[in-house]
């Protein structure tokens, strides 16, 4: 029997999965020039863990969980996002004694039932940072800095950066009620969602695609203008400090953000090519989270980035590189003691950490030049009697035909290691 993928599942082929790990030694680097290390975390976790900690009034939680009830009749969840678990480990590890900032990050893959459609996945990949302990913008502004940093790295010149600030609990309390009192008259022209949300949570009607919707809130109150002090001098703080960076933003009054656990800074980076899916990365502020998760009272931000959406981006932009070749040289050989040579050849030259490849499915030396040529080998040498007896082979390039062949001794590589090392620079 013949099975497929799930759907909504994809298969990363070696064509593709040489930008992948380009794409995550970057952040991994990048993650370390700012004071962030790894955090792995486990695939599933107790239902509640997300329940409290992505929020039960949220899409993700009310629709999209891989939930299971295991063999000892445990309620797991695969994790839709990183956040929760990240904070239930910092938690239960007591990283909350460690001294402040403490950053950190990771890489994952992560599972939503969703309508699969371009930049749309049921299971995909994130990548992203938690930082806990600092409450002041300076934080989010070096976050931020530090994704601006990345995508120019990664060569992505269209992207925009969209900044909001949605409060805290004491000016989210009476925006709220603004926003009631506005959206309640025109309950009858927004979307079945949104009505269904209106009461538990108004704010995600701003965020919702629908154009009734986005008609009807075009001109509702907006949080910005319900800022306490404390709120809105974070936000010019943050300002101030995008500014010195020289990180550019745009201020979006309509960012909220879907996950209930945000306060104060959000943000989102967008991009026109990402099908309709245009947001590439989100985050923001989350000073009640880890008190919700049983934590001390502590402030915290973080973000995630969809890694398909990112290289969908990167693809769009022609920023993706082109795979490495699978091997610098193939040693092609006749016959039993020029293929043993081969093979101690390429062992030494992989020691010395250049790709080398040679006969493994026994043809003849005619098939395994056509194999080399096609594997995307750049050189190929050949050994048979003569080289053997002469203790010396060619080096040919398959790339420029016209280039002078290089005669390199068989019994010490260390020349030949040489050349090849110079290459790969
Ligand atoms: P959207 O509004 O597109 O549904 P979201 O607000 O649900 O996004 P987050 O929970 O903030 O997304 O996740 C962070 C990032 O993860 C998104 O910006 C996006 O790049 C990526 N992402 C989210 N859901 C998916 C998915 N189903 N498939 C692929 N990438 C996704
Ligand atoms: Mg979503």
């Amino acid at each position: 029997m013949k099975s497929s993928a799930p759907k909504g599942t994809q298969d990363l082929l070696p064509e593709v999965t040489a930008a992948w790990q380009q794409v995550e030694r970057q952040f991994a680097d990048l993650c370390h020039l700012y004071g962030y290390e790894e955090i792995r975390i486990p695939t599933f976790e107790h239902t509640e863990v997300f329940q409290r900690g992505v929020g039960d009034t949220t899409d993700i939680v009310q629709k999209e969980m891989y939930t299971f009830e295991d063999l000892a009749g445990r309620s797991l969840t695969l994790r839709p996002e990183g956040t929760a678990g990240v904070v239930r480990s910092f938690v239960q590890n007591g990283l909350a004694s460690q001294p402040f900032p403490q950053r950190l990050f990771y890489m994952i893959t992560a599972f939503r039932y969703e309508n699969v459609q371009k930049g749309r996945y049921r299971e995909f990949h994130q990548l992203g940072v938690e930082a806990f302990g600092s409450e002041g913008p300076g934080i989010d502004a070096e976050l931020l800095a530090m994704l601006w940093h990345y995508f120019g790295l990664l060569g992505l010149e269209k992207i925009d950066l969209h900044i909001n600030n949605i409060g805290c609990p004491d000016c989210r309390a009476v925006y709220r009620e603004a926003l009631l009192d506005y959206l309640r008259p025109h309950q009858a022209e927004l979307c079945e969602d949104c009505r269904g949300r209106l009461e538990r949570n108004p704010m995600r009607v701003l965020d919702c695609k629908n154009e009734g919707c986005q008609r009807v809130t075009a001109s509702a109150p907006l949080i910005l203008d319900h800022l306490d002090e404390a709120c809105q001098t974070h936000f010019s703080g943050l300002k101030r400090s995008l500014d010195a960076l020289e990180v550019p933003y745009t201020i979006d009054p309509r960012i909220v953000r879907g996950l209930d656990y945000y306060t104060k800074t959000v943000f989102e980076f967008v991009s026109e090519n990402v099908g309709t899916q245009g947001t590439i990365c989100g985050g923001g502020r989350y000073d009640g989270l880890v008190e919700a998760l049983g934590g001390p009272s502590l402030p915290g931000i973080g973000f995630a980035m969809g890694e398909e959406r990112l290289l969908m981006e990167m693809e769009a932009q022609g920023a993706l590189r082109k795979p490495r070749p699978a091997a610098q040289l193939f040693i092609g050989s006749m016959g039993d003691a020029a293929w043993q040579k081969a093979q101690m050849i390429a062992q030494n030259l992989r020691k010395a950490g250049v790709a080398a490849q040679y006969e493994l499915c026994g043809r003849s030396l005619k098939a395994q030049m056509k194999y080399a040529g096609k594997s995307g080998a750049r050189y190929v040498m050949v050994l048979g009697d003569a080289e053997l007896e002469a203790g010396e082979a060619q080096v040919r390039s398959l790339i420029d035909r016209d280039r002078e062949q290089q005669t390199f001794s068989i019994h010490d590589t260390g020349a030949l290691e040489a050349f090849f090392l110079a290459q790969t620079e």
